[in-house]
């Protein structure tokens, strides 16, 4: 059933300028559009709730993963932004404010790599200050490579972190720091791991399985984390970005390693969380804990896509696959009231139509503009 729509009149215009800079077409936010709400809910054109909020707090990575910033591309010459053009802690913290009162429940800080911002700590205290309209602290996350976690989990435990995500795509030394690209050790993001858990924040793995890449470490990895009570999560091979030269031959789909593992390690489903996790739960027969799945090739959770994303330089993206950005940089800056930025996403929430997972095949032949991984987190 649809929900109230509110009709709201102006016109939207095109910012000229930076766009190579950050391979992201900035919008101005549109000044003209209609906002809908149903049970107090901001709801998008295919009758999404707005919910999680994803911030890129910096473009920056001291990694070279092969399938996100490929040496290539990102060398010496390519042109990071400068600091002036990041949002501040002020800003972000304004917008999420902002976002609250729109729903927001969750936060997810990530990058590039979110670790290279500064006193990202003293950002999370704040966000922890922070209450939904529910009434429930703030759900702030994080997903990092790891690198500077073992350093840096103590001050991220005392900021009030609740959940992190360490990313880790293969165990063997040797692949792993020809995945990266920097030559970094895998035993020191598993340090990471461990002093994470060990401070007492809930740790998660991500690993990325790409075709001819790391399948072999299915079973390796699977075998590190059962009864560690760190949850491992596969995720399909995506074609983010516009660097990485995807291909669908590339994807192991989540059935093929449900396969695998299950011939090792027998494995059966479990029941979502909730409605529109990413992530399908199995759990070990024999009583190891549990492994996740996120097939976002194979399976796309468009449906339940309740996500908006923040980019490095302050424009809302609606969807990973976006090829654009609204600016809300200039409204922050330019001294647009908290109402009018309110009202500015909530017009752009409500004309969000974005699938593009569940149209991807139809898509991938056709070359296409979209926002590079860094600018808008994974
Ligand atoms: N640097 C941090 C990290 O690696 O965790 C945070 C940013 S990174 C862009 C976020 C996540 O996106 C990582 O888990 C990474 O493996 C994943 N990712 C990057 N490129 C991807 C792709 N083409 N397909 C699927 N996942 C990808
Ligand atoms: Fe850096 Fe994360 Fe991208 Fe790897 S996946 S290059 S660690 S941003
Ligand atoms: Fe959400 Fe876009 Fe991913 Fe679909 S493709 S799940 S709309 S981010």
């Amino acid at each position: 059933m649809a929900g109230k729509v509110i009709p709201i009149q102006q016109e939207a215009e095109v910012l000229e300028g930076d766009h190579d800079a950050v391979s992201l077409m900035r919008l101005a936010v549109p000044i003209t559009g209609e906002v809908r709400i149903k049970d107090g809910r901001l709801l998008d054109a295919r009758m999404r709730p707005l919910r999680d909020l994803r911030i890129s707090i910096t473009d920056h990575c001291n990694f070279r993963c092969r399938y996100c910033m490929p040496k290539e591309k990102f060398d010496g010459r390519h042109q990071f932004l400068a600091h002036t053009e990041l949002l501040t802690f002020e800003e972000l913290l304004r917008l999420v404010r902002i976002f609250i009162d729109l729903g927001i429940e969750k936060v997810r800080l990530t990058g590039g790599e979110p670790l290279l911002r500064k006193h990202v700590e003293g950002l999370i205290a704040e966000l922890k200050k922070l209450v939904t309209r529910t009434g429930k602290p703030l759900d702030v996350a994080m997903t990092t490579n790891g690198t500077l976690l073992k350093r840096l989990a103590p001050a991220l435990k005392a900021a009030g972190l609740d959940r992190i995500t360490v990313s880790l795509d293969a165990l063997d030394e040797k692949l792993f720091q020809s995945i990266n690209d920097v030559g970094f050790p895998a035993s020191k993001v598993l340090e990471g791991i461990e002093a994470a858990a060990a401070a007492g924040i809930a740790v998660k793995v991500n690993t990325v399985l790409k075709r001819g890449m790391n399948e072999k470490e299915i079973i390796p990895l699977a075998e590190r984390f059962r009864g560690t009570g760190i949850i491992l999560r596969f995720i399909e091979y995506m074609d983010a970005g516009t660097a990485n030269g995807w291909r669908m031959d590339d994807v192991i789909s989540s059935a093929e390693a449900v396969e695998i593992i299950r011939r090792v390690h027998p494995i059966e489903p479990l029941e979502a969380n909730y409605r529109g996790e990413t992530a399908s739960r199995w759990r070990y027969v024999d009583g190891a804990g549990e492994i996740g799945f996120i097939s976002s090739v194979t399976n796309a959770f468009c449906r339940d896509c309740t996500r908006v994303r923040l980019s490095v330089e302050g424009s809302l993206v609606m969807c990973l696959f976006a090829d654009r950005g609204y600016d809300l940089r200039t409204m922050l800056r330019g001294g647009a009231t908290d109402e009018e930025i309110a009202l500015a996403i909530a017009r752009l929430w409500t004309a969000r139509t974005d699938h593009y997972s569940e149209i991807r095949l139809s898509q991938t032949n056709r070359p296409r503009a979209k926002v590079e991984m860094q600018y808008i987190g994974g």
